[in-house]
């Protein structure tokens, strides 16, 4: 097969577009795509100003879709004055799983000469998610309390590092599949808040918003949703990036798993399908958002660590309880 665009070799072909492209142009694409999205997302005001530039923490894992975001948002804001980044990396305590995605992260970050600021679950609560998994108090999947132990991390250490701009690099598969699970679960306030940023605290499908320690708002972006989850791991396989493959021991988000799969199959079926999902969802989010913009969720502060919270206790304060007494 020939690039449709130089007639070299072509190292892909997109169903859903019907181009095959060659090892330049497939890079080209992803990047122009992930430059596309960070425009259309307004990521970068027109008013951003040289000598006061953002910052941007990226949420650095070492998998393929983190180490891709963190090399191209690198190789678009290197020499920007306008923007700073920082790779913010998260040790949750599992054995032969995370020590090596981090010497990824390490590797990559010394390459590209980039701050990095790696926190672990065993400082900040004294937990490892390997004892977790053994005690599970509250009978939860490993993902539900490693989600919630995340987020608070995430939103604590934006607001530390005086982020701007909080971004991840979720993948048009795993938004499609988030997308296709609310709406199977019939989870209408949760597709509103993905679109609608002033709703509260949450983790955005068009960007949203984290509530940082002060309680203020930062905004979250993930500027890779565009691109299927097959071409950021062919990009990170022909950029010889330093990603690490391997699947966390503890994963077992079962739902997830069946909707990929259904995903996998309707793709191969009909090409196009995800990117249909998330146009579709965009447009349904926006007036979903629009019933519940007056809804506006007000917060207490916890009793342990004095974050948001709607009771006495915040979530993680409640399992971080759970887990102490069990
Ligand atoms: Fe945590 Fe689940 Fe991710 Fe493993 S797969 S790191 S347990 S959220």
């Amino acid at each position: 097969m020939q690039c449709d665009k130089c007639g070299a070799d072509a190292v892909m072909h997109a169903a859903y577009s019907g181009l095959h492209l060659c090892e330049d142009h497939f890079c080209a694409s992803v990047e122009k795509r992930v430059r596309r999205r960070i425009r259309d997302d307004n990521l970068l005001p027109d008013d951003a100003i040289p000598d006061s530039p953002e910052t941007w923490v990226i949420g650095l894992s070492g998998g393929k879709d983190s180490v891709v975001l963190t090399d191209i948002l690198h190789e678009t804001f290197a020499k920007d004055p306008r923007v700073e980044l920082v790779a913010l990396s998260i040790h949750e305590g599992i054995e032969g799983y995370r020590d090596e995605s981090l010497e990824a992260c390490e590797e990559l970050t010394a390459d590209l000469d980039l701050r990095h600021e790696v926190v672990t679950y065993e400082d900040e609560f004294d937990i490892r998610m390997d004892e977790v998994v053994e005690t599970d108090p509250k009978n939860m999947s490993a993902c539900a309390y490693c989600g919630v132990f995340r987020r608070d991390i995430l939103s604590r250490y934006a607001a530390e590092l005086e982020a701007d701009k909080l971004l991840t690099g979720h993948n048009l598969d795993d938004e499609a599949e988030t997308a296709l699970m609310n709406f199977l679960e019939g989870d209408v306030s949760q597709i509103a808040k993905q679109f609608d940023a002033s709703l509260g605290p949450f983790e955005g499908g068009r960007g949203g918003r984290t509530r940082g320690d002060s309680g203020d708002f930062i905004p979250r972006a993930k500027p890779l949703r565009d691109v299927p989850e097959k071409e950021v791991a062919l990009y990170a396989h022909l950029r010889e990036l330093p990603a690490h493959i391997t699947e966390c021991p503890h994963a077992e988000e079962a739902f997830r798993g069946e909707i990929q799969e259904l995903l996998y199959d309707l793709e191969d079926r009909h090409p196009g399908t995800r990117h249909s999902i998330m146009a579709g969802y965009e447009e349904l989010a926006a007036l979903a958002a629009a019933k519940y913009r007056d809804e506006e969720t007000t917060f207490d502060e916890c009793e342990q660590c004095g974050g948001p919270t709607t009771g006495d206790l915040c979530r993680k304060c409640g399992l971080l309880e759970a887990l102490e007494a069990a």
